[in-house]
């Protein structure tokens, strides 16, 4: 598996935007995973975002893998939907969703009365839905996904890959789930709000709940604007911004 992992070439996470729902100034969050430099795998699509992702690459995303369905976190799917009508079945994006999110997905966005004015169009025609559980497969990399504590049971699920990354998605703190599933050096992207809430992680919970080793390799996102995200430099915790690529071998990619 980590011999895998090591030749892997998932170099990067390059985040499109790192701020909260309760932003008014920054990106919702939503990162790309770069294999060889290149994107392979858009986590999350709030308002903008695909935008955001076509300013960047130059492109619409082939591959989206959606966390939870708050809708910072996946209003820009609508976008992404009027963007991929007129692409080939080939090249429209995989939509990869926990399964248990599925049905809710569908009536939040895929059931609006007459997607198109002149009638015709399913929210699945241009979309390709991948239902997954607790792993899927892109390329030759085996993602994991597990479930994190977000609102309900069962209603926010973490992406990970052994050996490079686990990325949190909005959560409280998991320390269970990161022994088993960032116990290979991985780089943890993890959610901090300003306090601890019943929704969201706070610093005071993270400094609690994890041990040294995996706060020396975590990476804060989600916050609601610049003076937060000093607040946990100062605090001695390394910040994700928007547009920014972070290196999952410690560097600072580019
Ligand atoms: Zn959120
Ligand atoms: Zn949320």
């Amino acid at each position: 598996m980590f011999k895998q992992s090591a030749m892997s070439n998932v170099d990067a996470l390059r985040f499109l935007g790192a701020g909260s729902a309760a932003s008014d100034c920054l990106s919702p969050s939503a990162a790309v995973v770069e294999r060889g430099g290149q994107p392979l795998l858009l986590i999350d699509c709030g308002p903008g975002v695909a935008n955001v992702y076509r300013a960047t690459y130059g492109e619409l995303p082939k591959a989206v893998y959606i966390t939870h369905l708050h809708m910072d976190h996946v209003a820009g799917l609508e976008t992404l939907f009027y963007a991929s009508r007129t692409l080939s079945a080939e090249q429209q994006p995989r939509l990869y969703v926990p399964v248990t999110l599925v049905t809710a997905l569908h009536a939040r966005l895929a059931e609006f009365p007459n997607l198109l004015a002149e009638g015709g169009a399913n929210f699945w025609d241009a979309l390709r839905l991948i239902p997954v559980s607790d792993n899927f497969w892109l390329q030759d990399l085996r993602f994991e996904v597990f479930p994190v504590r977000h609102h309900a049971p069962y209603a926010a699920y973490a992406l990970g890959l052994r050996g490079r990354f686990v990325y949190t998605g909005d959560t409280r703190p998991i320390p269970e789930m990161l022994t088993r599933y960032a116990s290979a050096g991985e780089t943890v992207f993890h959610d901090c709000a300003p306090q601890p809430n019943p929704s969201h992680t706070g610093l005071e919970d993270l400094q609690r709940e994890y041990s040294p080793s995996i706060l020396n390799r975590m990476v804060l996102y989600h916050y609601p604007d610049e003076i937060t995200a000093k607040r946990y430099e100062d605090a001695g915790f390394r910040i994700a911004r928007g547009g920014e690529r972070i290196g999952l071998d410690g560097s600072d990619g580019v």
